[in-house]
This record gives structure tokens, sequence and C-alpha cells, in this order.
């Protein structure tokens, strides 16, 4: 049967985003609240295949060294894999937003193998993020969006489609947290 997947975003959504900037220190790690709690549930309940999807500005640059990034981003896929959390694949896109990367979300140069393949069910697929840009990429791929809607403004010059037609086409739940998108799975998987 082809796969289902949950593309999930990191930051915002598995963990807390600061107000401005990268989390490239330790005393920025926060997770969300119930996260693991929730996709342990998701993760062990349901038969989606997991991927992180994730915007890191400058990854790889002097603005956001590779030292700053991956041990954190190690400790977080530990902590998620001890709770049964298991993540088949990570995208990071390390551009600037200028720089109009195919690969940056909400486009999605990182994830056209999914595309088109017929081990792959995207209709009934979910992009799980903070921003409106991943329910943007939610349409991009040809699935549906959740989208953990916590502060607002985010992301609102890199959509392609306005706010409002993305809500009408592509969104599939608004929620400020991870129970309630459990709920949401739960039921259309039951
Ligand atoms: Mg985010």
């Amino acid at each position: 049967m082809a796969k289902r997947i949950l593309f999930i975003d990191r930051d915002g959504t598995l963990i807390i985003e600061p107000q401005s900037g990268n989390i490239d220190s330790w005393d920025k790690l926060e997770f969300l609240p119930h996260v693991f709690k929730y996709m342990n549930l998701i993760a062990t309940e349901f038969d989606y295949e997991l991927v992180i999807v994730s915007n890191q500005d400058g990854l790889g640059t002097e603005y956001f060294p590779y030292e700053h990034f991956q041990p954190i981003q190690d400790f977080i896929m530990k902590a998620f894999k001890n709770e049964d959390v298991n993540f088949e694949a990570v995208y990071i896109d390390g551009s600037f937003k200028e720089d109009k990367s195919p690969n940056r979300k909400p486009r999605i140069g990182m994830l056209t193998q999914y595309l088109n393949n017929p081990d792959y069910d995207i209709e009934n697929s979910f992009v799980i993020g903070d921003r409106i840009t991943d329910v943007q990429m939610a349409k991009n791929l040809g699935c549906k969006g959740i989208w953990i809607h916590r502060r607002d403004g985010l992301g609102l010059k890199e959509l392609t489609d306005t706010v409002e037609v993305l809500r009408e086409t592509s969104l599939a739940l608004e929620t400020k947290g991870w129970e309630d998108i459990y709920d949401f799975l739960k039921k259309i998987n039951s």
C-alpha cells in the first residue's frame, strides 16, 4: 500500500522557536508542550512515515555554523527516538529567504521524490507546521496542512497564494497544540 507521510516542521512545531534568530545554543532549546506524548501516540497508533522538513537560515555559513546546529539537532532526534518516534528522513534547507532557493519552504525542491511516486499517497499526507508557509508547502505538494498557529504574520512574504485561499483549499486543521492534532488524526484513522 502506498505510504502516507507526515511532513513535520521543526522550529515552532516540535520545538519552540525563539522570537528571532536560529536555535544555535542549548539555552534556546525548549520542546513544544506535550509534543512527546502526542508524537508517541501518532507514531505508534497510526501508519504514517515521519519526515522533518526545516528551513535553517544560513546553516553552514558563518552566520550559523554546523557546530552550533548539529549537536542540538542530534539531541532532538535522540529525545524523540527514546519515545519511539523515528523520523525516516530529515530535510534541511540552509539558504536565506533572499536566495529564493527551490529547496526552501514553501518550495518543494527537496521533496520531489515523493511526487508522482506510486509508493506514496501524497493526497492523504499532511504537512504539520507553525507558519502559513507550511500550509503553502502542503498546497505545493498536493496534500493538506495542519497549522499550529501560535503567532501571526510569520512567512507571509513567502506565499504565492493568499492566506484566504490557503485556508479554503489546503488547510485541514488550525490549532494551538498537539492534542488537537492527535485527535484529528485519530478521527480520520478510525
Ligand atoms: Mg516553523
